[in-house]
């Protein structure tokens, strides 16, 4: 399987700001020492065609961030900090390590994941909650139109809501989108995506998970030839931002249904990391650690 990485994915932001850079070469050291570490070829994406970018959000909001245009409203908006022009290719590298990963699975690959992206709270024509273009939305466009997958299942299972992706898609009937997120978390004004499922604050493994699955069953009737999974695990109960209980073996079975769901309907899986902000980081890398892992034993 492969993983996506660049090291500017690392650069333009500071590591004492919210967001927490240090988890990415957390990870990549994690699964550098697993067993099925030989399964797992780390990548270098290319930068996202710009073309790409446009089919997602409007030419006045891309070339203003191109251009390090954007007002000081819009900046503070997304939060990531402190804001300067290396953000740039960070996000072009980011982006497209999802668009590079979405290529491996158009050419036959069970499984591919960016080792970042997920970046959910875009907006077509505004950033926001440390999301500036969202892959996912630019990734199912790319599916549907260039790639020609009759039906994108986008299964957002961060703690918050996959607004940006549901405002984007909400026209396009051959994307679907899910969202389990905590009902008293960010965004506080939700967005309707073609299926929400809102737990309350403070729910634990058990009770999370039922609600998964009773909420899996409801999609039955959903056909689709593609999976993206945006795999936050800003649910873990150590999670600064996610006002939820799960663990690290809740995440692990949350993953398991997921790829299980996957398997059963023969789709391959997109994997976008999303959000994972523990104090210590520790328990966000074990948990995306295990994430990547599950999904190449996926690709076996
Ligand atoms: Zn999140």
């Amino acid at each position: 399987m492969n993983i996506y990485y660049h090291p500017l994915y690392t650069k333009g932001i500071d590591s004492k700001s919210t967001f927490p850079k240090e988890r990415y070469d957390l990870i990549k050291d994690a699964l550098a020492v697993n067993e099925l570490s030989n399964t797992i070829a780390i990548k270098t994406p290319n930068k996202v065609e710009i073309n790409d970018v446009y089919r997602a959000h409007s030419k006045d909001y891309v070339d203003a961030f191109l251009n390090s245009d954007l007002s000081e409203k819009q900046v503070r908006e997304i939060g990531l900090k402190p804001w300067s022009d290396k953000i740039i290719d960070r996000t072009l590298f980011l982006t497209g390590g999802s668009v590079s990963a979405l290529y491996d699975i158009y050419k036959g690959a069970p499984v591919s994941a960016n080792m970042a992206g997920g970046t959910h709270h875009a907006f077509s024509e505004r950033g926001s909650g440390f999301c500036i273009f969202n892959d996912i939305a630019i990734c199912a466009i790319k599916a549907i139109e260039d790639y020609n997958y009759n039906r994108v299942l986008i299964i957002d299972l961060d703690v918050h809501q996959g607004d940006g992706t549901a405002s984007i898609l909400k026209n396009n009937d051959n994307a679907y989108t899910f969202s389990v997120h905590c009902k008293q978390n960010f965004p506080f004004k939700k967005e309707s995506s073609n299926t929400d499922v809102e737990v309350e604050s403070g729910v634990d493994d058990q009770a999370y998970l039922n609600i998964l699955d009773k909420s899996l069953d409801t999609l039955n009737s959903v056909e689709s030839d593609i999976l993206f999974f945006q795999a936050g695990v800003d649910t873990l109960n150590t999670d600064r931002y996610g006002k939820l209980s799960l663990t690290i073996e809740g995440l692990n079975e949350r993953n398991k249904m997921i790829f299980d769901f996957a398997q059963k309907r023969k789709n391959p899986i997109l994997i976008l990391m999303g959000g994972g902000y523990s104090e210590p980081i520790d328990n966000t890398v074990a948990a995306f650690r295990d994430l990547f892992i599950a999904a190449a034993k996926y690709s076996l």
